[in-house]
């Protein structure tokens, strides 16, 4: 699965809308301190399904949305959409493009579209495990993090390793279906 496309709208610092193409190869996001490079990968992380505020540097999950200088208005809604395309050998048969967007309006909670559909979180989580990425990617490595891998427990680094190898989506979908 390869992320092709980034929109963002209201998004922390990314309160125009906002569209970055992502080219084959790698991407390197340069700028002065402050500038939003950091909020660019919680965005992904965000339309993925991150549901912690405090991983997004928050207090609650309205935080993501922006919240006004001194010149500008506080927005009430942020909207992240990414355009994935997905490869026939990695994402389990499937391929071609798809794009997920998550929408959050102050106060009222966020939902989810796949390619303008409605659908649920489990639907999102599921469908990046099964390529294995995500939210909470092993893949995904913020700024201090680094340090909380090393340390971790055993089972924990378990965890890790099953996320990289993508199988958590074989987990994900065993739970599911043991609950019905
Ligand atoms: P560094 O190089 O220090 O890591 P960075 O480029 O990663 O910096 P970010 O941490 O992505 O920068 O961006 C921080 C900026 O985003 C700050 O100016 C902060 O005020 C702004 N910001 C964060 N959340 C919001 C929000 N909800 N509304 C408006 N601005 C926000
Ligand atoms: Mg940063």
């Amino acid at each position: 699965m390869r992320i092709r496309r980034l929109k963002l709208s209201g998004f922390k610092s990314f309160v125009e809308p906002s569209e970055l193409r992502i080219e084959p190869g790698l991407t390197g996001v340069v700028g002065p301190n402050g500038c939003g490079k950091s909020n660019l990968l919680e965005a992904i992380r965000w339309v993925m399904g991150e549901g912690s505020p405090k991983s997004l540097r928050g207090g609650g999950m309205d935080d993501v949305i922006f919240a006004g200088t001194a010149t500008r208005p506080p927005r009430d809604f942020a909207e992240v959409s990414i355009l994935i395309e997905r490869n026939r050998t990695d994402d389990g048969g499937l391929s071609g493009e798809s794009e997920v967007t998550r929408r959050i309006e102050r106060g009222a909670g966020s939902a989810y579209r796949l390619d303008g559909r409605d659908v649920r979180a489990k639907d999102v989580s599921l469908l990046f495990a099964d390529a294995a990425t995500g939210a909470h990617s092993p893949a995904l490595v913020s700024q201090g993090k680094v340090g909380s891998i090393i340390a971790a427990k055993p089972t924990e680094r378990r965890l890790l390793l099953e996320e990289a190898a993508g199988i958590s989506g074989l987990h994900a979908r065993r739970k599911d279906a043991e609950q019905k």
